[in-house]
């Protein structure tokens, strides 16, 4: 894939996560993206290290769990916060573009119930399923 087409994916990944996640906050998002960590990052489950924070992105289930300040008030409107929004774009054009644009037409859609919409759940605590 040449560098101009991966552009292009960043692109459209960033127009759809600009639908559900604040301008200052995207920014911000846009350089958390290089420094998350993934604990887990496969087809149905993602669990990230976003500075301080844990993101769990359950893509089986369609669910974000997180739990900064921000995100407890941004859950309520279904927007992202700049940790959640930095761990979908660390994750690659591909995976970003799907994410995010379920995250923008479940916003659209929600009410019609064309589309599953994500849920998002404000967890105060992330205990890692490990033994
Ligand atoms: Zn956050």
């Amino acid at each position: 894939m040449s560098a101009e087409a991966r552009g292009a994916d960043s692109e459209a990944c960033l127009e759809m996560l600009a639908t559900c996640c604040e301008a200052k906050r995207l920014e911000r998002a846009r350089t958390l993206a290089a420094k998350v960590g993934f604990q887990v990052a496969d087809a149905e489950l993602v669990i990230a290290a976003v500075a301080n924070y844990n993101v769990v992105l359950d893509i089986k289930a369609r669910r974000i769990q997180h739990g900064c300040r921000d995100f407890q008030g941004q859950a309520a409107e279904r927007r992202l916060c700049k940790h959640v929004a930095a761990a979908i774009l660390a994750l690659g054009a591909d995976a970003c573009r799907t994410i995010a644009t379920e995250l923008a037409e479940g916003v659209a859609a929600a009410s019609a119930g064309e589309v599953a919409p994500w849920s998002f759940e404000v967890i105060t605590r992330f205990t890692p399923g490990r033994g």
